[in-house]
Parts: structure tokens; C-alpha cells; sequence
């Protein structure tokens, strides 16, 4: 073996390895292995790097004078390859659309934690914990043990890959032929990942629901839990339902992961000047700011990204949530619990107890809960809560369907902001949009350049969709006196306080989406999709 030569092996070697790592980072395949093999080449590397130094101490080939810079430099030249090679590995895969650059910390700081999370059998790391963090091995008959590993293996692999595909939701349903579809749901969109035949899915099913503490011999009635997994990036709580349905049972996950961190309110795709006008509210020590949406619109997202401009420390924080998606360590929790008589009314009931600075409701379902919500911002808390409404104006209307009295609503009130996510273009793929010439003209004539409307593309990164990840798009409406005026006045009418709104509000969400589309962070199309039902 020549010197290059095992310089090369040995350079493939710790490619290899990192390359396994990146794999690791971004989700598939393999883990770090420190097998004897290369264990070996690396001692004969490392000793052919002594036999130069040597030959240069006591060769003729260089001159005394240089001997010196030149066993430094023979030593500092492979580690000097080494770092070339995996910033070229790194800025290849960037470049590539597999991984991000704010990842790179992770890569590194993965390289450490591989060895002591890689399981023996080289799969994904991955294990499976009841909703109390015990580790699940499937049911106890020692004899099928062997095949209960392998119905458990499959189980971990569609996590994983949900966890890859960024999913929030996996849905199992079975189907007349008797096979279970599986499918991600991916920024709001559902796509089918594969299709599972009834020998396997059924058994799938059941270590699902013996993992989520259901009853596995209720097929019909629908049942709920929770489970918990722990991965490379830390753990994630999945929240389970099942329900029997024709052909066999359907099961849905939610995911709750917590390691995607909450949103700062800068981020979730304020204007300026909303951003000040919600930052504003959130300062006061009393009032009530509501997020409304329909179901999936990213109102708890808001919700926790409002929170995270608290300070906790000079504020008392309780939250009262179902479920808890994220962990706030300074704030203090509460699970809403049907079966333990903890919800949103009693815990509300409970933590006005416990002197809040602010209080935050999870959703507002009933009138015990708007009605206490509104009452503790009317007596010096600030409470942010979502409420399930098509737009600001028919959440006030809604609470008043809730027996909410308008002139409660008038004094609590603050804010309401009313929502919907877009999908956001892909930044590795998005390209200039090709217009037709009158949408050339037209944008011309509206003062808009453009050149800056973008149109999907296609790459590794986004899946070939065109988009990565979502954007909200906000319209909000501050209760202002004259807002005030309109409901306190006795025959309040819908249709005024439409025409209020609008007049008040600066941009409808329309207007919003279409700002975001001038940006070139989304495309018309998404804007029109979500909102489309609003007339
Ligand atoms: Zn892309």
C-alpha cells in the first residue's frame, strides 16, 4: 500500500462516516460505525505519517533548516484534509437541498451522540415509551417475540419517517379491499405514503393501542391515549385516536414535537405594524387578545409565540391547554383531562385562585369558559385565548352566541386576530413567475414589479412540491371606543359591525396574503385556496 493510497482509504473511511452521520441528521438510513477494519486503517495512516516525519528528520531530502516546518506541516496537513473534505461534504449537501445551514451545529454536535444512541442493529435510533416514559417491547408472549419486533419495527419506521416528512398528523384507515392506507399530513396537506396488507396492519393497529393504553379488544367504540418516543433530536409525544369505521378501525396520530421549537412573534409572519400593535397588547397588564381560525389555521402556534415575548419572571404564567404541545418551563401547565374532571372551566375556575398575571386558555368551547375568560380581563389579568371562528367579526359574534353580553365584550376585549396558514415557497426552488402579459400590465398598473411574484420549483428539500413550511396570514382587528360604541349600542347589527371592521381593519386577510405574495414567500394560488370560503 502506498502512502496516497491509504491516505485515500482513509479519507473515504471518514467521508463515509460523516456521510452516515449527515444521513443520520437528515433522517434515513444508516449510523456511525468504528468498525475494527477502520480502526486499523486509521493506526496504519497515523503511522505512515511517523514514518515521513521520520524520513524528513534523517533523510538528505530536506535541508536541516526546514526540518522543522516541515514535520509541522506533515502533522498538520492531515487534519487540515480532513476539515476541507467535510466542509466540502457539507457545503455539497447544502447545496444539494438535504440539509439547511442551521443544521450544521447539529451535525457536529450528532457526530458525538451517534455512538452512544446507535443501536446494535444499525437501524434509525428510535424508542418507543408508554405516555408515563416507560419503554414499550410490544405485547409478553415470549413466542412471538420475533414477530412482534418485526410488526414494532414497521411502527417505528412510519414515525420516523413522518418525523422526516416534518408531518403533524398520521392517519391509518382501513379500506374494503383489506388493506390500511397510511398518510402524512405535511403543511396542512394529506399525501399517502403506503399501503399495508391486513396481516401486518392489524397487528400494527394493536401494538398502537396496547403502546397508547387502549383496550385492544374494543374495536368499535371510539378510545384515546397518548404515547411517547424518544429520537436522535430528543422526545416527541404523539396523542392517538381510534375509532371503529367500515372495513376495520381507523387510527389517527397526532404529533407533538417538541424539538421544533415554538415561534418567535416576529416569525410567524406579521406585518410591521401588526407586529406592534399585537406586541403592544401583550404588554398591557390586563385585556383579553383572542386568536381566531378555523381548525388547523396555526392559532396555538400564535398562541405560544405571543408567549414566548413574556417575561416570566415578573409575570405569574398558567396555561391551560388540550394538549399541552409544547413545554414552557417558566410558565406553569394544565392538561385539560375529561376523565379526571379537568377542563377548560375548571381549571379556569382554579387557577384565578392562584394569583395569574396571565392566563391562557387553550380554546374557548362554552359560555362557562368565554364568560369566566372575559371576567378575568375585565378584573386586571391578561388572558389570550383561541376561539374557532371564520373572521374577527364572527368571533364576536360567537361569543355572543355563547351568551356572552355584548357590553362584556366591549370592556374586556382587546384584540382579536383572525388567521389562516399558507403554504411558503420553497427557497431552494421558488422561481420567477411566468406571467401572461395582461398580469404583467396588470401588476404594473398596481405599482408592483413583476418580477418579484414567484412560482413553485421543484427539489429534494420540499418533497417536489414547492413549498416548505408555513406562513400565516392575519388580519386584526383592535377593539377600539368606536368598535365599543357599536356593541354597546342596544340592537347591535352583524352588518354594521362587518362594515366597521373592514373600515377599521387596514388589510382584510386577503390584502395580507397578497402582501405576502409581493414578497414572494407565496403564491396566489395558496392565497386563493385559503381564502376562498371567505366570500
Ligand atoms: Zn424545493
Amino acid at each position: 500500500m502506498t502512502f496516497t493510497g491509504s491516505v485515500i482509504n482513509v479519507i473515504n473511511v471518514i467521508s463515509s462516516d460523516l456521510q452516515a452521520s449527515l444521513q443520520q441528521v437528515s433522517g434515513s438510513a444508516s449510523v456511525l460505525h468504528f468498525d475494527p477494519i477502520r480502526i486499523v486503517l486509521l493506526i496504519a495512516w497515523i503511522y505512515y505519517c511517523m514514518y515521513c516525519i521520520q524520513r524528513i528528520e534523517y533523510g538528505p531530502l530536506v535541508a536541516d533548516r526546514f526540518k522543522p516546518a516541515a514535520n509541522a506541516f506533515g502533522l498538520i496537513i492531515a487534519p487540515f484534509i480532513l476539515f476541507v473534505l467535510f466542509v466540502r461534504d457539507i457545503v455539497k449537501r447544502v447545496q444539494a437541498g438535504e440539509i439547511e445551514y442551521a443544521d450544521i451545529p447539529r451535525i457536529i454536535f450528532n457526530l458525538k451522540l451517534l455512538k452512544t444512541q446507535r443501536k446494535a442493529s444499525g437501524r434509525r435510533f428510535i424508542q418507543l415509551l408508554d405516555s408515563a416514559g416507560k419503554e414499550f417491547f410490544g405485547t409478553e408472549d415470549s413466542k412471538t417475540a420475533d414477530a412482534d419486533r418485526h410488526i414494532l419495527n414497521a411502527f417505528e419506521d412510519i414515525i420516523l419517517d413522518a418525523l422526516q416528512e416534518r408531518a403533524t398528523d398520521i392517519l391509518m384507515d382501513p379500506k374494503t379491499d383489506g388493506f390500511h392506507s397510511v398518510r402524512y399530513r405535511v403543511d396542512g396537506f394529506l399525501k399517502t405514503v403506503q399501503e399495508i396488507e391486513a396481516e401486518n396492519s392489524v397487528p400494527i393497529v394493536n401494538s398502537i393501542k396496547a403502546l397508547s393504553k387502549m383496550d385492544i379488544s374494543e374495536k368499535r367504540r371510539p378510545q384515546d391515549g397518548a404515547f411517547m418516543a424518544r429520537v436522535t433530536d430528543g422526545k416527541v409525544s404523539f396523542r392517538v385516536a381510534s375509532s371503529g369505521v367500515l372495513g376495520g378501525e381507523k387510527i389517527s396520530i397526532r404529533i407533538l414535537d417538541q424539538s421544533t421549537g415554538i415561534l418567535k412573534l416576529k416569525d410567524i409572519g406579521l406585518s410591521k405594524s401588526k407586529y406592534q400593535l399585537v406586541a403592544n397588547a401583550i404588554k398591557q397588564p390586563s385585556g383579553m387578545i383572542i386568536v381566531c381560525g378555523p381548525t388547523g389555521s396555526g392559532k396555538t402556534t400564535s398562541l405560544y409565540a405571543m408567549l414566548s415575548t413574556m417575561d416570566f419572571y415578573s409575570r405569574n404564567v398558567i396555561t391551560v391547554e388540550d394538549p399541552i404541545e409544547h413545554v414552557l418551563p417558566e410558565a406553569s401547565q394544565i392538561e385539560v383531562n375529561v376523565k379526571a374532571d379537568i377542563t377548560f372551566a375548571t381549571a379556569l375556575r382554579s387557577i384565578l385562585r392562584q394569583d395569574p398575571d396571565v392566563i391562557t386558555v387553550g380554546e374557548i368551547r362554552d359560555n362557562e369558559t368565554a364568560a369566566m375568560a372575559l371576567q378575568a380581563s375585565q378584573t386586571g389579568h391578561l388572558v389570550l385565548a383561541t376561539l374557532h371562528s371564520s373572521s374577527n367579526l364572527s368571533a364576536l359574534v360567537r361569543l355572543m352566541d355563547l351568551d356572552v353580553k355584548p357590553l362584556l365584550l366591549a370592556s374586556a376585549l382587546s384584540m382579536v386576530i383572525s388567521q389562516r396558514l399558507v403554504r411558503k415557497l420553497c427557497d431552494k426552488c421558488k422561481e420567477p413567475a411566468k406571467l401572461s402579459e395582461g398580469q404583467i400590465e396588470r401588476f404594473k398598473s398596481k405599482g408592483i414589479d413583476p418580477s418579484v411574484i414567484m412560482q413553485p420549483g421543484k427539489c429534494k428539500r420540499c418533497g417536489h412540491t414547492g413549498y416548505r413550511g408555513r406562513l400565516a396570514i392575519t388580519d386584526v382587528l383592535v377593539i377600539n371606543d368606536k368598535i365599543k360604541a357599536l356593541l354597546t349600542e342596544s340592537n347591535v347589527s352583524i352588518g354594521e359591525l362587518k362594515k366597521q371592521g373592514d373600515k377599521k381593519g387596514k388589510s382584510t386577510l386577503r390584502d395580507d396574503g397578497l402582501a405576502k405574495v409581493y414578497a414572494g414567500l407565496t403564491t396566489l394560488d395558496e392565497i386563493r385556496r385559503v381564502t376562498s370560503n371567505l366570500g
